[in-house]
């Protein structure tokens, strides 16, 4: 095949993977909303089960709508191959499973999504499949972690909700000196921010329901491989015997919301910007976590792997639980919710939602104290968040004096 030249991405989420003139003239991707295909012969039936001819057979296996989202993934990634998932967990289970066997052992970072490390106690209570939570701060931190029956590298970076950084070029540096397998979250920075399989990593995926779809109204997720061959394996294998695929209607409307995620998370961005400039002369914010702050000890990294810092921020308030609680129900605009990629910001108390699961010991030496609080910042005027940010804050700081007064 003639090497196509490269496109943009932000031309890449419209264009890639459709032609309209094969689709009658259909500007908008037609929504196959079928669970089915007829044959028009016993013998192609014959031939697409034995794969002899290409084509459709049952949407579990394969959809039109669903296809061009997945082509499209694929190349904004950079990857070979994609795979669409009813969930993001769906989308992280499939890759856990296609790579490990009873007996082997997974290293993850220190911080990973609430329901992964459900997962990954799953795994170990049911199948012997043994994981480690690390720091990853060095490539000998990463070295010493690696056990004989170590398999993969399963890491988030930016870490929810520290925002803490993984230098994705020493986890590839050690994974490539071992034989391991990288798999990166990818969810956070989406993939106009950061882009791990160009790094080296073998697998990167999302939870879509967050920027990929960025409308809020989807729980879907995408896994993308570098491999062609290997994600057909995963789609006729776990995928399809698992059966955590996405409906052609949630795949049309993540179509949809990708053709304005450069736009989108341009907007996160600047907005995300201009809050931290906000919070860190907020008299009542003790620390601000960003990843594109130039007072980060980890900004170098940063830089290294990602192209802007995104939409996420997390911040403590001085005080504790009460303080962090007082100030959430005093904003008005910014909701209280977990999630984020949504045009509305959001914000969630870590401790008591998120990860109010996870033990206090472990949590407060993770960084996640009482008084932490994240941020998703929206695509509102920032000047009307900033605003809403700073009544709070108000209200924050006459309640702490009626407080010491009394
Ligand atoms: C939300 C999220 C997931 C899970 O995705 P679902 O779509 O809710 O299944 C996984 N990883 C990260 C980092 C997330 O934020």
């Amino acid at each position: 095949m003639e090497k196509k030249q490269q496109l943009h991405k932000d031309t890449t989420v419209i264009h890639e993977g459709y032609n309209d003139q094969e689709h009658q003239g259909s500007l908008a991707v037609p929504l196959y909303q079928t669970s089915t295909f007829s044959f028009e012969s016993a013998k192609q039936g014959e031939n697409r089960f034995s794969g002899v001819e290409e084509g459709n057979i049952y949407s579990r296996l394969g959809n039109p709508t669903v296809r061009v989202l997945e082509e499209r993934m694929a190349a904004l990634e950079n990857g070979a191959g994609a795979l669409a998932f009813g969930s993001g967990m769906a989308a992280v289970s499939t890759v856990l499973v296609h790579l490990t066997k009873s007996g082997d052992h997974i290293l993850c970072s220190r911080g990973i999504y609430g329901c992964t490390f459900g997962l990954l106690g799953i795994l170990d209570e049911k199948y012997k499949i043994t994981h480690d939570l690390v720091q990853m701060r060095t490539e000998e931190e990463i070295e010493r972690a690696i056990k004989p029956e170590t398999v993969c590298i399963y890491v988030e970076t930016p870490i929810n909700p520290t925002m803490e950084l993984v230098d994705l070029h020493a986890i590839v540096n050690v994974a490539k000196k071992h034989g391991l397998r990288v798999v990166v979250d990818n969810t956070f920075s989406s993939p106009y921010l950061q882009n791990p399989l160009d790094i080296g990593a073998d697998f990167v995926l999302h939870s879509a329901t967050k920027y990929i779809n960025g409308h809020g109204d989807v729980i879907a997720g995408l896994l993308v491989g570098n491999d062609k061959e290997e994600m057909e394996k995963i789609r006729m294998t776990v995928q399809k015997d698992y059966g955590g695929i996405i409906s052609p209607f949630d795949a049309w409307l993540l179509i949809r919301g990708l053709k304005t995620l450069p736009v989108r998370m341009e907007r996160h961005t600047s907005n995300a910007e201009k809050i931290m400039e906000y919070l860190k002369g907020q008299k009542l914010v003790e620390e601000v976590y960003y990843p594109f702050d130039e007072n980060n000890p980890q900004f170098e990294i940063a830089k290294n792997q990602m192209k802007a810092g995104g939409g996420l921020i997390s911040f403590t308030v001085k005080g504790g639980k009460e303080e962090a609680q007082l100030l959430i129900d005093s904003l008005e605009l910014i909701r209280i919710a977990v999630s984020l990629g949504d045009a509305e910001t959001l914000i969630q108390h870590p401790a008591t939602m998120t990860h109010s699961i996870v033990p206090e010991n472990e949590r407060l030496s993770m960084g996640i104290t009482d008084s932490l609080l994240r941020l998703a910042v929206g695509l509102e005027h920032a000047e009307d968040l900033i605003n809403d940010l700073d009544r709070a804050f108000s209200l924050l700081e006459k309640s702490l004096t009626e407080a010491s007064a009394k």
